[in-house]
C-alpha cells in the first residue's frame, strides 16, 4: 500500500483485521515514520499482523521499480494523491504488479480530473496479463457498485441516477476539509457537469442546489457538482438518460470557501514571495503555490476524528424501468458514523468510508473475484461479492423501494 494518510491508516487496519486473505503487507510512503505510526496502533489494537514499512516518492517511477523488485507485492493499493496514478500504474507493468486505486489521475499543474489518462493503460495491462481497478473508494467505488447492483437485481433499464453524499458531522472546527485540503478544494471550485441526454451539461461551481433529506439526518442542502464515477457509469450504463452527484455542504463551510477563492489562497499556480533565511541572515525569493500552503495551516483531516460527532450517508438514487417491466425507484445507501469509526480506527468517517472500500477491492482481487487482465472501473466487476462484505466490515447498506426520490 503507498500512502500513510487518514484513508491509508483505516484501509491497513482492515487488512490487519482480515489477516486470513492478507498474508503479507507492506506500508510505504513519503514518510517513512507515518507508516510505522499505523503499525504501531494496528498492533497497540491488537492485531497482530506482520507489516513492513518504507520510504517512498511516489513521484519517482524508478524509485517505485525498486521498491516493487524488493517486496514483490502481487498487488499494489494506492492510496497517496491522485497525482501519483500514473507513475504507480507505470511501475506496476514495469515489475508485473496488479493496481487498484480510490481516485482518477489529476495533474498537479490543471485542477481537472478524468479517466481518459488511466484508461489509456488498457492495452499494457491486458498484454501484461494484470488486473488495475479504479476508483474504489465510496464515491467513486460503492456508489458506482450499488449502481451495478442495482443493473443486476432490480432494473431492466436505469434511466435515471443521482449520486447523493452527505456529511452530517461536525468537527467543531472553524473550516477543515475531510480528506486531503489540496484535492477537495480543487474538486469543490471546478465548474458542475452533469450527464443529460446524451451530452454532458455544464455549470458554473456550485450554480444547481436543492434540499434533499437524508435517512436519519433529515433535510440538507445538496450542491450538484461534476464527479468522476459519473463518467464511467454512463459508458456502463448506456441506457441512462441523466446522472448527476450531489454532495452537501453548510453555509459556515461555503463562506469560508468563498474568501479563501477571493483572497487567492486556492491558486495552484505559483507564486513568488520574499521569504526570511532560516539562519536569520537575510532573504530570498522562493516559489510557493497557495493552496499547497494553505493545506498546511489548515487542520489536519487526519487529526478531526476525535471530537467528531454525526453521521455520513451516501447513497445512489435510481429510476428506472425494473424487472417487472414497470417505473420504480430505488434508493441504496448507507450511514457511517464518525465516532464509530474514530473508535474502530482512530480516522473520522469519510476516511472510514474510502479506506474500508479500498481493503474490500483489494480483497476481491486476492481472492481471486475480481481478476481480469486491463484497465476497469469497478461496476466492471461483480458486485455481489463486494456488497456481502460492505455489510460485514462496517459499511452496512439499506434499501428503499418505490419511495420519493425527490429528485
Ligand atoms: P492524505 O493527504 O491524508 O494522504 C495521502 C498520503 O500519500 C500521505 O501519507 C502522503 O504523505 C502520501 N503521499 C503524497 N505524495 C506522495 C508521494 N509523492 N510519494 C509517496 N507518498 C506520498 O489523503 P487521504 O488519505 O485523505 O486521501 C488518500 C486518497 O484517497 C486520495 O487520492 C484521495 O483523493 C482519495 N479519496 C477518495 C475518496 C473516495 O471516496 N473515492 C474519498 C476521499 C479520498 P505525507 O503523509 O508525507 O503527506
Amino acid at each position: 500500500m503507498i500512502g500513510a494518510g487518514g484513508v491509508a491508516t483505516v484501509a491497513a487496519f482492515k487488512i490487519a483485521q482480515n489477516a486470513d486473505v492478507f498474508t503479507e503487507f507492506m506500508i510505504a510512503s513519503r514518510r517513512k515514520t507515518k507508516c510505522d505510526k499505523i503499525v504501531e496502533d494496528i498492533h497497540k489494537a491488537g492485531y497482530k499482523l506482520d507489516i513492513k514499512t518504507a520510504q517512498v516518492d511516489a513521484d519517482d517511477v524508478e524509485q517505485l521499480k525498486t521498491l516493487f523488485n524488493d517486496f514483490k507485492p502481487e498487488l499494489v493499493i494506492n492510496l497517496a494523491l491522485p497525482y501519483q496514478d500514473l507513475t504507480i500504474m507505470d511501475a506496476c507493468l514495469a515489475c508485473g504488479c496488479n493496481y487498484l486505486d480510490t481516485a482518477n489521475y489529476e495533474p498537479k499543474d490543471e485542477a481537472h480530473f478524468e479517466y481518459s489518462w488511466q484508461w489509456a493503460y488498457r492495452e499494457r495491462f491486458e498484454k501484461a496479463g494484470l488486473t488495475a481497478i479504479l476508483g474504489c473508494g465510496f464515491d467513486p467505488g460503492v456508489t458506482s457498485i450499488y449502481t451495478a447492483y442495482a443493473a443486476k437485481h432490480h432494473f431492466k433499464e436505469i434511466q435515471y441516477l443521482d449520486i447523493v453524499d452527505c456529511n452530517a458531522g461536525d468537527h467543531h472546527k472553524a473550516f477543515a476539509t475531510n480528506f486531503n485540503p489540496e484535492i477537495n478544494i480543487r474538486e469543490i471550485t471546478q465548474k458542475g457537469l452533469y450527464w443529460e441526454n446524451g451530452k454532458w451539461v455544464e455549470t458554473e461551481p456550485l450554480e444547481i442546489h436543492k434540499d434533499l433529506t437524508y435517512p436519519e439526518i433529515g433535510p440538507r442542502d445538496s450542491y450538484l457538482l461534476h464527479h468522476e464515477e459519473i463518467e464511467s457509469l454512463v459508458i456502463n450504463y448506456p441506457t441512462i438518460k441523466r446522472a448527476r452527484f450531489w454532495m452537501t455542504f453548510g453555509q459556515q463551510y461555503l463562506k469560508h470557501l468563498e474568501v479563501i477563492q477571493n483572497i487567492g489562497m486556492s491558486r495552484i499556480d505559483e507564486v513568488e514571495y520574499e521569504a526570511p533565511l532560516a539562519d536569520g541572515t537575510g532573504t530570498a525569493k522562493v516559489k510557493i503555490v497557495p493552496l499547497q500552503f494553505l493545506k498546511a495551516v489548515l487542520p489536519n483531516p487526519q487529526d478531526l476524528g476525535e471530537n467528531y460527532e454525526g453521521q455520513t450517508s451516501i447513497g445512489c438514487r435510481i429510476r428506472g424501468i425494473g424487472n417487472d417491466g414497470k417505473e420504480h425507484t430505488y434508493y441504496v445507501y448507507n450511514n457511517c458514523s464518525h465516532r464509530a469509526a474514530y473508535e474502530e480506527t482512530g480516522m473520522q468517517g469519510v476516511s472510514y468510508t474510502t479506506g474500508v472500500p479500498a481493503m474490500i477491492g483489494a480483497m476481491m482481487f486476492c481472492k481471486g473475484l475480481w481478476r481480469k487482465p486491463g484497465v476497469y472501473n469497478v461496476e466492471e466487476f461483480d458486485p455481489d461479492p463486494f456488497m456481502e462484505q460492505l455489510n460485514k466490515q462496517g459499511l452496512p447498506w439499506h434499501e428503499i423501494h418505490d419511495g420519493d426520490l425527490e429528485l
